[in-house]
């Protein structure tokens, strides 16, 4: 049978929609003793020991690391930068350059319009030709997170987008392209 209660003090997912799940509810000061005397007999110490010894010095499976890992990756992760990582960039690529490419481009996104208030954080920049060494101001634009994901999407997108970008940069500030 499923249990309704309108008024119970737990506030996350409504009890009733987990039935007989014991989620959340406290157990009574009578279990709790109880639980609490089973777990102190020798029996008890002695299995407990037992299941340590069992999984001492035991590792996770490549597999559990993965998934671990995959847990930690994309925008859950607070060193998200839209699908780049920092450690590839050569050493001009640095803040103050990032911060002059961006008041260039008005802290705008070059390709949505969307400002850095708006997006609440640094707008991202973005290498045109997808040559992380390639630092010129002519190969760097400002995008927003979303913008720049897409731009660095699929191989297809990517020469797409380099070719918008420039004509975009050309059309603004005159650069030439080859
Ligand atoms: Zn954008």
């Amino acid at each position: 049978m499923i249990e309704i209660q309108l008024h119970h003090k737990y506030y996350g997912v409504p009890r009733y929609i987990y039935g007989h799940s014991s989620r959340g509810r406290k157990p009574s000061p009578e279990t709790i003793e109880k639980n609490r005397a089973a777990a102190s007999t020798p029996e008890a110490i002695e299995r407990m020991r037992a299941v340590g010894k069992a999984n001492a010095g035991r590792k996770h499976t490549p597999e559990v690391v993965k998934k671990y890992r995959a847990r930690n990756i994309g925008t859950k992760n607070g060193m998200w930068r839209g699908g780049v990582s920092l450690e590839e960039y050569p050493r001009e690529f640095n803040e103050a350059l990032r911060q002059q490419i961006r008041e260039r481009d008005g802290n705008v996104c070059q390709c949505c319009g969307r400002t850095r208030e708006e997006e609440r954080q640094n707008l991202a920049v973005h290498h045109i030709d997808h040559n992380k060494e390639n630092c010129a101001d002519d190969n760097l634009i400002t995008l927003c997170i979303n913008c720049n994901g897409k731009a660095n999407g699929n191989a297809l997108n990517r020469h797409m987008y380099m070719r918008v970008f420039q004509q975009k940069l050309t059309k603004l500030y005159g650069y030439k392209y080859n």
